[in-house]
């Protein structure tokens, strides 16, 4: 059987080549060294005969080609084999037992190896601008060096603008270059619903003492949105003790939100201290220019072509959030596949219509206002209605007043009702504040434009 094998095996990287259409370089760097060392029962142990990147290598092979390879040894056999890929050393200590160590290793690695990183988010295609300079560089640093640089990394902006692609860049950089370290990547959605899984179905303490294990024993800990566990207690408190124990270890811990920590509603006082002890680094809205080159990097990806105006379109007219730049160019690109015809600036301008101007225009109402004023800085609509005097709510709450006033059709009482019981004169004095504010400042008055956009961008 072996020696059959080895015949074939030119014939097999050919054909896994070519079903791949992996290329030359690419072949000879990681298919090349592979070499059948022998075949045990079903299971078929290749070499990879190169001992210099040999852990990388058998990495990277074991992940991409590891199914195609048994599959094409099977076919090619006529008989299903497994297959696992051993270093020069592995093969020089090669016994029955040291079969045995290989496969557990193999298996270990398997279940611990973060499963749920999504190998498209890399550092290559994130394109860098002024909005989101200094979170990449902070995250380029740590996915060269975990645990030292800064910990944590708290990563914080609006939704649409690459706070998840950027954290898995973060994992699939570590997973490529240290395959000693433990990565693992959860949303706080997932984080907690593995919790209450354990909590409810078990009484005893074992699948608690396995979850706890499961989290502790990490290396890289990235949780996503962590905003979701901000209202909830108990998963707030095993959290805390998650993230202590990582933290005093040394652990990597990289968190994002879409608010810094100290506006992030019922989020426990201990957190914001820690968190903010790390580095902070915010995502904002792309520029113009990053807009254009983000469309750019996106159609050279799915290797399709759009007229530059049509190009120049999208990035005047999508702003704020990169997922929806993306909606616009599949939307086109589905377009022009369906009707079989290229897409023509007219064809965009009717296409993306409805993702730009929704169908109706919306009633601006003083909730709206108080809505886009609260997201705007931050600042949680309870705190805007409320009598809190401190500066960082004072000033966003005056400019909803002034906002409420010129923008809707509502009364001044029935303005003071919402905005947390106040009479009318106090929302007239507020609003009239701003007013004359803006006549000498003008960075309160491009402030206030730039909020007017967002309730009524027509
Ligand atoms: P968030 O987690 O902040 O809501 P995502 O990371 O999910 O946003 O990003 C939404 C989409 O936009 C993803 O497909 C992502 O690849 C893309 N994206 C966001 N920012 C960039 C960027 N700077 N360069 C390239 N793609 C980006
Ligand atoms: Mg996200």
């Amino acid at each position: 059987m072996e020696e059959l094998l080895k015949e074939k095996w030119n014939t097999i990287l050919d054909a896994i080549r070519s079903e791949f259409n992996i290329t030359q370089v690419s072949f000879n760097q990681w298919l090349r060294p592979l070499i059948v060392f022998t075949i045990d029962g079903d299971n078929v142990l290749l070499l990879y005969d190169d001992n210099e990147g040999a852990d990388l290598g058998i990495k990277y092979i074991s992940k991409r080609f590891k199914k195609a390879l048994s599959a094409f040894i099977s076919e090619a056999m006529d008989k299903e084999y497994e297959v696992s890929i051993i270093s020069p050393d592995e093969a020089k200590q090669y016994t029955g037992k040291r079969r045995e160590l290989v496969q557990q290793k193999n298996l270990a690695s398997s279940t611990m190896k973060n499963i749920s990183l999504n190998p498209k988010y890399t550092f290559e295609n994130f394109v860098v601008g002024k909005n989101n300079r200094f979170a990449q560089t902070a995250a380029f640093a740590i996915a060269e060096q975990p645990g030292s640089s800064y910990n944590p990394l708290y990563i914080y902006g609006g939704p649409g603008l690459g706070k998840t692609h950027l954290v898995q860049a973060i994992g699939n950089y570590i997973n490529e270059t240290r395959n000693d370290l433990n990565i693992l990547y959860v949303t706080s959605e997932s984080y907690t619903n593995e919790l209450i899984d354990n909590l409810r179905t078990t009484q005893n303490a074992t699948a608690m003492a396995k979850f706890r294990e499961k989290y502790r024993s990490v290396d890289v800990f990235m949780i996503d949105d962590i905003q979701f566990i901000a209202d909830k207690h108990s998963t707030q408190e095993e959290f805390f003790h998650t993230f202590n124990e990582l933290f005093q270890s040394g652990k990597q811990i990289i968190i994002t939100s879409d608010k810094p920590p100290k506006d992030l509603q019922n989020l426990n006082d201990r957190f914001i201290s820690r968190f903010e002890m790390g580095l902070m680094a915010d995502i904002g809205f792309p520029d113009y220019e990053t807009r254009k080159a983000i469309i750019t990097r996106k159609l050279e990806e799915c290797d399709y072509e759009l007229a530059p105006e049509i190009q120049e379109y999208i990035a005047a007219n999508f702003k704020s959030n990169v997922r929806k730049i993306e909606g616009a160019l599949n939307k086109l690109i589905a377009y022009s596949k369906l009707q079989r015809k290229p897409v023509t600036i007219e064809i965009a301008i009717e296409e993306l219509q409805n993702l730009i101007t929704p169908d109706m225009p919306r009633e601006i109402t003083p909730q709206l206002v108080l809505e886009v004023v609260s997201e705007h800085f931050n600042v949680s609509v309870d705190q805007l209605t409320s009598k809190n005097r401190y500066q960082s709510v004072v000033r966003p709450r005056h400019i909803a007043m002034y906002l409420c006033k010129t923008m809707t059709s509502c009364s001044l009482t029935a303005i003071g009702k919402l905005l947390g019981g106040k009479d009318h004169a106090t929302i007239s004095n507020g609003a009239k504040k701003i007013e004359e504010e803006m006549l000498i400042d003008q960075e309160l008055k491009r402030q206030v434009e730039a909020i007017k956009k967002k309730i009524n961008p027509n």
